[in-house]
């Protein structure tokens, strides 16, 4: 896979994980008001709410419009920032084929491997700042671990972290030095190589077995 796709499926791993995370967090404030005194105060359309079934089905535009309009007092601070950021992801979407009422994370996820370079490597760049303001919300660190072992593009050594976003087998490696491919001839051992992108490695090409997390 081309490293540009490689760091797309990356950012969209993390950018899911995020949004799940920040729903976690809408949803415990649904539960504290039910629980709190303020319930009594304003209705709240849990109904709607409730049917939801978890990340996956943002599809659904009644959905993100109950998101922004059932909190007491207002709208949910993070459920507002959840329909804010689905709707730039729908935008994103909306050129791409798909399911109808398949979540647009999961369609822009799902096109990647056919993306080319360079729309990969914008695609990068939206998922990654929208995860970004999903993460500062949150305060939610990037879900990376450091592996041991020496970079094979820059030789430095510790400086190799994993990310964990996602399922196992999309696991990629990259180096906290951010150094970049040279392309052609390039040490790092990828496949496919292009001249200035910053390294990523598929996890399973980096850690053969027995290669240790720090
Ligand atoms: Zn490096
Ligand atoms: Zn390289």
């Amino acid at each position: 896979m081309h490293p540009h796709l490689l760091h797309a499926r990356a950012a969209a791993w993390a950018l899911q994980t995020a949004l799940e995370a920040l729903e976690a967090h809408a949803m415990e404030a649904v539960a504290d008001a039910l629980a709190g005194d303020r319930s009594g105060e304003v209705s709240i359309p849990s109904q709607a709410y409730g049917c939801r079934r978890q990340l996956g089905n943002h599809g659904d535009p009644t959905a993100n419009a109950a998101l922004g309009a059932w909190a007491p007092g207002g709208p949910n601070p993070d459920a507002a920032l959840l329909g804010d950021l689905l709707r730039q992801l729908d935008q994103a979407a909306q050129h791409l084929p798909g399911a109808p009422g398949m979540d647009p994370l999961t369609r822009i996820r799902q096109h990647i491997p056919r993306m080319r370079p360079h729309v990969a490597a914008k695609t990068t760049e939206a998922l990654t700042h929208l995860n970004k303001i999903a993460r500062e919300r949150l305060f939610l660190p990037p879900d990376r671990t450091p592996i041991t072992g020496a970079c094979p593009g820059c030789r430095a050594r510790g400086a190799l972290y994993l990310q964990t976003s996602g399922p196992e087998q999309e696991w990629s490696v990259v180096c906290g030095t951010g150094c970049l491919c040279a392309g052609q001839g390039c040490p790092c051992g990828m496949p496919v190589t292009e001249a200035g992108v910053g390294h990523i490695w598929p996890a399973a090409l980096l850690m053969p077995a027995g290669t240790r997390t720090t």
